[in-house]
């Protein structure tokens, strides 16, 4: 299966994608890590990368699509994959359109986690990450709204939708049932 993981931060994304992956044997492709392991080990794109981080705000898309990209068309992709965190804009989905019209493929479903703002800023305070600061997660809040909300009517007749506030576990139930897989 190919699928697409969206929801505001905090909505558990990197948790369900990860639970997902592994039930259905697909690489979890998160460009939010993928952006983590670059800064890391310091290679010219984590570097590029961090400042947008950072600030909460999205990073260009030449350089975000250009890595994704190069992910998928690795071969623990070639029969499937779970992508988190792209895309986040309708620009970047047109280039995913694109990426697998050239790799022969299309999206099975858009999973839409649905959660009350308000509830998750609390959640992320808790995480840590050094772009979780109350700031930050306001501007990324913003951007999410203004950018990756639009999707949402992009990929209207694909979307699966899915209510982010139970338990991991009950999250996970219900999208392995809505995709047919429990
Ligand atoms: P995430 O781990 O998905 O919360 O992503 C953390 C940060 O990485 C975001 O706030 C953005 O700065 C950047 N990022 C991740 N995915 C993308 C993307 N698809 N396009 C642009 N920036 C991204």
């Amino acid at each position: 299966m190919r699928l697409v993981i969206v929801g505001p931060p905090g909505a558990g994304k990197g948790t369900q994608a990860e639970l997902l992956s592994e039930a259905l044997s697909i690489p979890h492709i998160s460009t939010g890590d993928l952006f983590r392991a670059n800064i890391s080990q310091g290679t010219p794109i984590g570097v590029e990368a961090k400042k947008y981080i950072d600030a909460g705000d999205l990073v260009p898309p030449e350089i975000t699509i250009d890595m994704v990209r190069d992910r998928v068309g690795e071969p623990d992709a070639a029969n499937g994959f779970l992508l988190d965190g792209f895309p986040r804009s309708v620009e970047q989905a047109e280039a995913l359109s694109t990426i697998l019209a050239d790799l022969g493929a299309t999206l099975d479903s858009v999973l839409s986690i649905v959660v009350d703002e308000d509830a998750v800023v609390g959640r992320m305070l808790a995480r840590g990450r050094a772009d979780d600061t109350e700031e930050v997660i306001r501007n990324r809040m913003r951007v999410y709204n203004e950018e990756t909300a639009p999707l949402l009517d992009h990929y209207a007749d694909q979307i699966v939708e899915i209510d982010g506030m139970g338990t991991v576990d009950e999250v996970q139930q219900q999208i392995l049932t809505k995709l047919g897989k429990a």
